[in-house]
C-alpha cells in the first residue's frame, strides 16, 4: 500500500499558487514523508485512509488538499472536518485560516458544544457568513443537523482526524454515522490517526470506496527519534517532590503534564502556582471559553507549564512543548465486554498520543512516566512490547539529559 514516487519540494505537488504562497509564509521548506506520499493523491479525489506518526503534519495534507480541490459556491458547505475535541477543531480552523490567506472568498467556521448554538444558527443563516468549511466536534454539529440548521448536501469532502478515537467511543460513532448520512453518497472521504489497529480499520473502510490505505509508520515504529523516554518508580505520596525536582532539572520551554483527573488538574496546577511555576490548567471541568482562552495562552507561551487531562492528549500541536510528563500513567477502565489485553493496548496507544505532544516535527523532546502501582507497570510493559522501545529508567539528578 505504500506509494513508491516521492516529492521532494512542495513545487512538485503542482498546487494553485495562492496555497503554494501560504506555504511558503508558513515557513514549510519541503513536505514531511506522510505529506509526500498522501497529498498527490488526495489531490485528485482518491479517499485515503492514513496513519502517520504524531507531529508530522498530518494536518496539512488535509487542510492542502481539500483547498486545492475546493469550489466555492456562497452558501454551501463544501469541506466538512470533525474531530475529537473542542481545542483541536479550533486548531484546525485555525490551519484553515493560516492556508487560506490567500483565498480570500473561502470562509472556515468551527462549532463545538459549550457554547451558544445560536450564535452557530446565525452564521449559517447569513449567506454572508455561511462558511465553506466547516470543522467541527460530531455533538455540535449533529444538534444543528438534526435541527436543519445546517445542510450538508453539497458536502464534497468528510474528514475526520483522529479517526479511531472518534469511531471507537460509541457516542461519538453514532453522530459521525448519523452525519455522514446527511451528506452526498459522492463525496471524497479521508481519515487520519497516529493509531489505527487492526480492528479500527474495516471500521473505518465501511465510510470509504476503494480507500488508498497509507500506513506510512509500522505500529512498532509509531516512536518518535526525537523523543528520549523514561519512567520513575515511586510512590503515589512522591509525585509531587519528583514532579518538582523534574521542574528544577530539565531544560524545558514548555511543559505538558497529564493527569488521569479534572480534579488532579485543578489540585495540581494549583499547586504548582502556589510554588511558583508558571502553571495553567485544560480540562473539561472548566467552561468551553476559558478552555480556548487557555488553550490560546499557552500555545502563545503566557504559561510554560500545563497541566491536563486527556483533552490535550491528541492532536493538540504546540511547538514549544518539549517535555511531557505522565504524572498518572494512561489507563482505560476496560470497557464492556473488552478484555483486559484490549485495555493495556488503549493505555498504550493514550500514551503514545500524549508524548507526541513533544518533539513535534522532528525536534527533539522527553517524556517522562510516573510508575507508581502495579497497573501503572503493565502499562508500562505493554508499552514497550506495542512500540518495541525499552523506556530507560530516569537518571538521577536528570544526569545527561539534555532535552
Ligand atoms: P500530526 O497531525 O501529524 O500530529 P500536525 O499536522 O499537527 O501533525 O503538524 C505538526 C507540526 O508540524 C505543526 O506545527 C505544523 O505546522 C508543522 N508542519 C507540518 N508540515 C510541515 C512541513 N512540511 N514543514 C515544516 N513544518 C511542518
Ligand atoms: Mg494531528
Amino acid at each position: 500500500s505504500y506509494v513508491g514516487i516521492h516529492s521532494t519540494s512542495f513545487r512538485d505537488l503542482l498546487l494553485k499558487p495562492e496555497i503554494m504562497k501560504a506555504i511558503t509564509d508558513c515557513g514549510f521548506e519541503h513536505p514531511s514523508e506522510v505529506q509526500q506520499v498522501c497529498i498527490p493523491q488526495a489531490i485528485v479525489g482518491t479517499d485515503v485512509l492514513c496513519q502517520a506518526k504524531s507531529g508530522l503534519g498530518k494536518t496539512a495534507v488535509f487542510v492542502i488538499s481539500t483547498l486545492q480541490q475546493i469550489d466555492v459556491v456562497p452558501g454551501e458547505v463544501s469541506v466538512l472536518v470533525m474531530c475529537h475535541t473542542r481545542e483541536l477543531a479550533f486548531q484546525i480552523k485555525n490551519e484553515y485560516n493560516r492556508f487560506t490567506k490567500y483565498m480570500p472568498e473561502i470562509k472556515t467556521c468551527v462549532f463545538y458544544g459549550g457554547t451558544d448554538i445560536k450564535e452557530n444558527e446565525k452564521i449559517l443563516s447569513n449567506k454572508e457568513t455561511h462558511p465553506s468549511i466547516i470543522v467541527a466536534t460530531p455533538g455540535r454539529l449533529n444538534a444543528l443537523v438534526r435541527e436543519k440548521k445546517v445542510r450538508l448536501g453539497t458536502v464534497k469532502f468528510f474528514v475526520l482526524d483522529e479517526c479511531d478515537k472518534m469511531l471507537d467511543q460509541i457516542d461519538m460513532r453514532r453522530d459521525v454515522q448519523e452525519i455522514f448520512r446527511a451528506t452526498p453518497t459522492n463525496k471524497q472521504v479521508m481519515m487520519f490517526s497516529a493509531t489505527l489497529s487492526q480492528s479500527t480499520r474495516p471500521i473505518c473502510k465501511k465510510f470509504m470506496r476503494n480507500p488508498l490505505e497509507i500506513y506510512v509508520d509500522d505500529e512498532t515504529k509509531l516512536t518518535l527519534h526525537g523523543l528520549r523516554q523514561f519512567y520513575c518508580k515511586l510512590s503515589e505520596a512522591e509525585k509531587n517532590r519528583r514532579l518538582n525536582d523534574l521542574l528544577d532539572e530539565l531544560t524545558y520551554n514548555q511543559v505538558i503534564i497529564f493527569v488521569k483527573s479534572t480534579v488532579r488538574a485543578n489540585e495540581l496546577s494549583k499547586l504548582l502556582i502556589e510554588c511558583n511555576f508558571p502553571a495553567t490548567a485544560v480540562h473539561s471541568g472548566i467552561s468551553q471559553e476559558e478552555r480556548i482562552k487557555r488553550y490560546q495562552e499557552f500555545k502563545n507561551f503566557k504559561h510554560r507549564i500545563c497541566v491536563s487531562t486527556d483533552v490535550f492528549g491528541r492532536g493538540i500541536d504546540i511547538e514549544r512543548i518539549n517535555v511531557a510528563v505522565n504524572y498518572d500513567m494512561p489507563d482505560t477502565p476496560a470497557a464492556p465486554g473488552a478484555t483486559d489485553k484490549d485495555s493495556l493496548a488503549q493505555a498504550a496507544d493514550t500514551y503514545l498520543h500524549r508524548v507526541g505532544r513533544a518533539g513535534r516535527f522532528g525536534t527533539k523532546g522527553v517524556a517522562v512516566s510516573f510508575v507508581s502501582s502495579e497497573r501503572d507497570e503493565a502499562v508500562l510493559k505493554s508499552i514497550e512490547a506495542r512500540f518495541e522501545k525499552k523506556i530507560e529508567e530516569y537518571p538521577a539528578g536528570g544526569e545527561g539529559i539534555d532535552v
